[in-house]
């Protein structure tokens, strides 16, 4: 362990390592013993050589290295088995039940860089870091021998890649994967495309969500906005909704949402229309001269993409989301319930509701806030690393 590369922090450097937080950047390195290879595993002290861990090092990232344990643990076989062990049993204990599930989540599970998703007997597997790129045979190999999946896909296509030097890489591991996989969400079937969906396949982090959203659906109108595969419609149609309209502008998500309602049994309540939202809600709540604009839904549902890429971003994101919020609050009747979600890791909680209650203002309405949502377990969230918490909602009645 000591012939380790070593990396020494400088003074004040330390603490964010100590408390959790597993990236150490360039600007945080008072130097290296010897340069080590990227990708290699390092050792980190601070100024005063006292240890603090061992990670992957990589000279190409912003990130120089990422910490993978604060002990003098070997980064091989046993060590990848212990970490992914470990996190199947935080989902074993906040999913129960569950069959489809993030196992892995990377910075939450303290394997920065990994993230692998289960479907049902499906693996796939995004890699964003050079260190776990290097070490995919060892990954791969303890996800066979802990899970014995039929399939697994490697969904390697984010962007965050190319500042670790690394390309894009997709395609499968191991086993076939012919079709689409029939994933089970709370007793619900979704098809869903694992080679070319959303993220890798479709929005595990809202699993808990949609149940959660469902409970204000008995009897109600339900609009159901970017509804993707249909997640909080199909939930709400089951849990006794009248009616449940879904929107999404991809022509391939509406078709595949209608499938979906249909694997159910639920088709005779949902409809679904590929249009623009923003569009869409603007035509519905055009009134001319004296037309007093009549409220239709019981239960809308606001589950936008993040849109914003960076900080710089949040501004017009904010207007967007102001807009949103402006046009369904009109469209929601008296004592209606508005289901709302941002997932952008820049807008927090306290600034999206911000958003929402300026638009509440707007159309002279007053909320009362039933329920404060967040990611699903399966995304744990780590408070010490923020990156690791992104997504946020709210339900809010309609109190006037
Ligand atoms: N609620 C979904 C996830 C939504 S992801 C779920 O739980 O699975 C965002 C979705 O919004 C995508 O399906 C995308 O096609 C759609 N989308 C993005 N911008 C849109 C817009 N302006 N109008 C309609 N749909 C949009």
């Amino acid at each position: 362990m000591e012939t380790l590369p070593t990396v020494l922090l400088k003074p004040g450097e330390a603490d964010r390592i100590v408390a959790g937080h597993p990236w150490v950047y360039h600007s945080s390195i008072l130097r290296l013993t010897h340069t080590p290879a990227d990708g290699e595993i390092v050792q980190v002290k601070d100024h005063r050589q006292r240890f603090l861990g061992v990670g992957f090092f990589n000279s190409k990232s912003k990130i120089n290295v990422r910490v993978l344990s604060p002990e003098r643990a070997d980064i091989d076989q046993r060590f990848f088995e212990q970490r992914i062990r470990a996190a199947l049993a935080v989902r074993q204990k906040h999913l129960p039940g569950a069959t489809s599930f993030r196992i892995v989540n990377a910075e939450s599970d303290s394997l920065s860089g990994l993230i692998v998703d289960k479907y049902e007997d499906v693996l796939v597997v995004q890699i964003s870091a050079l260190g776990m790129d290097k070490r995919k045979a060892t990954i791969i190999a303890v996800l066979q021998k802990l899970l014995s999946p039929r399939a697994i896909l490697e969904r390697s296509d984010v962007a965050s890649r190319k500042f670790e030097g690394l390309e894009e890489s997709n395609g499968l591991l191991a086993g076939e994967l012919a079709s689409p996989v029939s994933v089970n969400l709370n007793g619900l079937r979704f098809e869903a495309d694992l080679a070319a969906g959303h993220k890798t396949g479709l929005y595990l982090d809202q699993q808990v969500n949609y149940q959660a959203v469902s409970r204000f659906a008995q009897g109600a109108q339900v609009l159901d906005c970017f509804s993707f595969l249909g997640g909080f419609g199909l939930h709400a149609a089951r849990a006794g909704a009248a009616q449940v309209h879904l929107l999404d502008q991809s022509e391939s998500a509406v078709q595949a949402s209608l499938r979906n309602a249909e694997a159910n049994g639920l088709k005779d309540k949902c409809s679904a229309e590929a249009v623009n939202v923003f569009d869409w809600f603007k035509a519905q709540t055009k009134t001319g001269p004296h037309e007093k604009l009549l409220p239709k839904f019981d239960l809308i549902v606001l589950d936008p993409p993040s849109f914003t890429r960076n900080r710089a971003a949040v501004p017009d994101a904010l207007r967007g989301y102001k807009e949103l919020h402006v046009r369904a609050l009109k469209l929601l009747k008296p004592g209606g319930t508005l289901a709302t979600f941002c997932c952008s890791h820049h807008v927090n909680a306290g600034l999206f509701q911000d958003t929402v209650l300026s638009a509440a203002f707007d159309t002279r309405k007053v909320l009362r806030r039933v329920a404060a949502y967040t990611q699903s377990p399966d995304h744990p969230v780590i408070p010490m690393i923020p990156e690791t918490e992104y997504l946020k909602g709210f339900a809010f009645e309609l109190a006037r």
